[in-house]
């Protein structure tokens, strides 16, 4: 990868991550009544199920947001698009479509046949 690719990966990361961060501290700030898409679901969160969706949504937010911040730490580190399992290069086209991936396509799966 070269530094101007690099460069756009961080834009895209940083961009990102600064778009998490407001969110999560919205949520924190005025609890998710404020958010209006929070509050249809915390309407129609009667059952448990419906909760657990709720809960996973801000489960995956924070996830998200320290997969960003992990990947820009790699791009200062420059290990950025290199496996931090295996070591071995992730595929460009791959980065494109999630720049924030800690993994390459083969341990990706090996993790998910694992859980
Ligand atoms: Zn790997």
């Amino acid at each position: 990868m070269d530094k101007r690719q690099l460069k756009a990966f961080e834009k895209k990361l940083t961009a990102r991550h600064q778009e998490l961060q407001a969110t999560v501290r919205r949520n924190l700030r005025d609890g998710p009544a404020s958010d209006d898409r929070a509050v249809e679901i915390g309407d129609i969160a009667a059952t448990s199920f419906e909760q657990e969706i709720v809960f996973g949504q801000k489960a995956s937010m924070f996830q998200h947001l320290r997969l960003s911040e992990e990947a820009l730490k790699r791009i200062s580190a420059g290990t950025f698009g290199y496996c931090t399992l295996c070591e071995s290069e992730i595929s460009l086209q791959r980065l494109g479509a999630v720049p924030w991936t800690p993994y390459c396509i083969g341990c990706q799966e090996q993790l998910e046949r694992s859980q």
